[in-house]
């Protein structure tokens, strides 16, 4: 994991958020070519979630909402992580996550005071990851939700809006409106991708805990339990997904949730096996049932009952919902594209084999010669034209092998060059990033 960080920052993929400050906990900057492989991870899963299912459409809502959304949701009141402080340097930890890590559980559900006393037992056991010293405050749940105070001129901040704290908000405050506005009917789904803020009270593995982050949800909605085969479908096509887009099957896994939320039916895990951090939470895939839109329908007063066209039923429906966080599929696919290969002549070549509708940049164009004006006109006009339809890099730096070597590090699946046989017949070579083999094509043929 330490080299793929590296490598993010070395070729402006991810930056410290604020760095020339200092930087700060929990926040990052995605960079230019990481911008790019965020976008094509969000236009992939767009594209499987609403593109290709006829019965989905996706929105973007507001990221501020009515405060009474955060209460309805259960947020205000419990979405909290147990902390404790060291007395002696101040760090905080997550008591629940280290209980786990000595398999010891701490569920949501606990009070804070049984959390307290199964604390007591361990706490011995747990060092302060930062002076390495024993000394743990009594935890206290603290709620992770992050207040502002837009449209709150009084400098009381009396009643916080608050930041999302879950993207999939925006979808059950615009469920009525979606009714009534295309021509769905039930069964049907919902996408968006959306921020989602949590203060985490140890943001830490880089981009997998962080305070500012995005999610790609879904949320499908259907008749009063009619969930069960749909909720095994919609839990194999987001497997089959990650597979598509390069993750290996062994460095996936499934994990039911054991302790349940009080109104949830079923929940489970996708993890993906991260380099240093083993098998962590990429995606969730939760069977709400009607608690979401029952809560809303309670705290805003709005019908939101479901009327059958055809039999003349009416029904708050169930939802199933996947919530995947963006920044975590991102790290996965770049785990599990990040190579490095032994050469013959006992150098090592680094590359990212990412899929190629992932990959940030398309095609490399190399004029083979800087000072050859016309190989250089000759490729400009190939990027000239690739570049209308892709992601493309211009490049005449440097020898060829170094420019092959640097568009390895992206992920770049074709490098394109053009030499004079180019200038006589129309060829040009492209070299495929994971063969390295090249291949003299015709330049209309490039596409
Ligand atoms: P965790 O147990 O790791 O805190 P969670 O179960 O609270 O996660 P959900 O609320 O189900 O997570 O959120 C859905 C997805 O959002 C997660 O699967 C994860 O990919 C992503 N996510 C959640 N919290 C964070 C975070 N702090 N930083 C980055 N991504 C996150």
């Amino acid at each position: 994991m330490e080299e793929i960080i590296s490598l993010c920052k070395r070729r402006g993929f991810v930056y410290q958020g604020s760095e020339i400050y200092g930087g700060m906990a929990g926040l990052y900057d995605f960079g230019p070519y990481g911008v790019e492989l965020l976008n094509n991870i969000k236009k992939a899963w767009w594209r499987a979630n609403v593109q290709l299912k006829e019965n989905f459409v996706g929105i973007d809502a507001a990221m501020f909402k009515a405060p009474e959304t955060w209460v309805a949701s259960g947020h205000v009141s419990g979405f909290s992580d147990p902390l404790s402080e060291c007395k002696n340097c101040h760090a905080r930890i997550r008591v629940d996550k280290e209980l786990e890590k000595l398999g010891v559980k701490a569920d949501e559900k606990m009070s804070e005071k049984e959390i307290g006393e199964v604390f007591d037992t361990y706490k011995n056991q747990i060092k302060c990851p930062v002076c390495g010293k024993i000394m743990w405050t009594e935890p206290k749940k603290f709620n992770l939700l992050v207040k502002s105070n837009l449209g709150d001129f009084t400098d009381k901040n009396e009643t916080p809006v608050y930041l999302p704290g879950e993207a999939c908000q925006g979808i059950y405050l615009n469920y009525k409106n979606i009714i009534d506005t295309t021509r769905l009917k039930i069964p049907f789904g919902v996408a968006q991708i959306g921020k989602a803020f949590r203060n985490e009270i140890s943001p830490r593995n880089f981009l997998f805990r962080c305070r500012e982050f995005e999610q790609a949800d879904t949320q499908y909605f259907v008749k009063p339990h009619e969930n069960a085969e749909a909720f095994e479908k919609i839990k194999q096509e987001r497997w089959d997904w990650y597979l598509k887009y390069g993750l290996r099957e062994e460095n996936l896994r499934f994990k039911q949730h054991e302790n349940l939320v009080f109104y949830a039916n079923d929940a489970w895990d996708i993890e993906y096996n991260f380099p240093s951090y083993g098998f962590d939470e990429v995606e969730g895939i939760h069977d709400r049932t009607d608690y979401d839109l029952t809560q809303h329908m309670k705290f805003s007063g709005v019908d939101l009952n479901y009327t059958d066209s055809t039999t003349g039923e009416k029904y708050i429906p169930w939802i199933l919902e996947t919530s995947a966080g963006l920044g975590r599929m991102f790290l996965a696919f770049l785990s599990e594209a990040y190579t490095v290969e032994k050469l013959e002549n006992g150098d090592s070549r680094t590359l990212l084999k990412l899929h190629e509708d992932l990959a940030p940049i398309k095609y490399a164009i190399f004029p083979l010669l800087k000072n050859k004006p016309e190989l250089v006109a000759k490729a400009r006009e190939v990027y000239a034209k690739l570049s209308e339809k892709y992601m493309c890099e211009f490049d005449d730096n440097g020898n060829i092998g170094k420019r092959y070597r640097r568009q390895d590090e992206i992920g770049t699946p074709y490098c394109v060059v053009v030499d004079f046989t180019t200038l006589e017949d129309g060829t040009v070579t492209v070299r495929d990033r994971d063969t390295t083999k090249q291949k003299r094509i015709k330049v209309e043929k490039l596409e």
